[in-house]
């Protein structure tokens, strides 16, 4: 069993099909990535599915450069009626609703000052047409034991030959981060099996909150480092089809064996039903997880 490589990506291929393939997510791989488990645990009884301040404010701030890229136009009009949509992403998307936001103003004009930045700063960067905007792209990886593994991501701008992710944070990335992102390297192989390009640049502008500031973070990769990445995504899909989810909430490189930041109420929501969880350490052991939107 073998995986697929930037040099020989199917000329032709089935869509992804919920029977017949074993789906990787981009997303599911950060996942992985932290612990198995959480993947594992996520959905069933007591799982709570995150919601959270930070989470909700990116996908506001990526709705609206959305929209915008989307009509080519500047949509300072959503800015008036901001109630109405974000009531809705938070209903669908969080199981939420506005009331539950403490100072809903506050939290809108953040959003808003982000995008007419945005607006300013990022968006006449870009001189293109873009290919696509919120593209959601699959590529077979390899034959697993009895399925096939399939890739799927979903990048918010793809340019002839740059791909673009909106990131939002607290503090600015390091150039590392964009350095060693898996999904940068993955997407290039989408961007080929879906378009026949060859882009192997990405840009992550990355909205700094603390700064109020939008960074651009360039990184490129090379043909070794993209097929790295589809191995790495291929093997996740082995573990996946062999139901294989291993709990890890100390990380590998935790010398000291301190259980890692993911590994806790507020940031796992298996966390009230993990059997795994990591209860050495100096924190309240007896915390129970709950849904807030701190
Ligand atoms: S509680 Fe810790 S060990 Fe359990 S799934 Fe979450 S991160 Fe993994």
């Amino acid at each position: 069993m073998t995986a697929i490589q930037w040099r020989n990506l199917p000329e032709q291929a089935a869509p992804y099909d919920e029977e017949a393939h074993v789906l990787v997510r981009q997303s599911t791989i950060g996942q992985l990535q932290l612990c198995g488990k959480r993947v594992e645990l996520a959905g069933s009884d007591g799982y709570l599915e995150p919601v959270s301040e930070p989470l909700v404010f990116g996908t506001c701030v990526h709705y609206l450069a959305e929209q915008d890229l989307l009509a080519g136009e500047p949509r300072l009009d959503l800015l008036t009626n901001m109630n109405e949509w974000i009531e809705e992403i938070l209903v669908t998307e969080y199981d939420w609703t506005l009331a539950q936001v403490p100072n809903v103003r506050n939290f809108f004009d953040e959003i808003a000052g982000a995008y007419r930045l945005w607006r300013t700063t990022v968006r006449p960067t870009f001189r293109k047409e873009p290919l696509g905007v919120e593209l959601k792209m699959e590529l077979p990886l390899g034959e697993g034991r009895d399925k096939q593994i399939y890739l799927q991501g979903t990048c918010d701008v793809l340019f002839p030959s740059r791909l673009v992710d909106f990131k939002t944070s607290r503090s600015p990335w390091l150039q590392d981060k964009a350095d060693v992102s898996i999904q940068a390297s993955l997407y290039m192989a989408l961007a080929k099996q879906t378009f026949d390009i060859e882009v192997k640049r990405m840009t992550f502008w990355n909205y700094a909150r603390g700064k109020r500031e939008w960074i651009p973070l360039h990184t490129a990769r090379t043909v070794k480092q993209i097929d790295a990445a589809l191995l790495s995504a291929y093997e996740y899909g082995l573990q996946m089809e062999a139901g294989i989810y291993p709990a890890t909430p100390v990380p590998e490189s935790s010398f000291n064996k301190k259980r890692g930041w993911y590994c806790s109420p507020q940031f796992c929501g298996a966390w009230n039903i993990c059997p795994a969880k990591y209860l050495a350490d100096d924190r309240d052991e007896k915390t129970v997880a709950i849904r807030s939107w701190k």
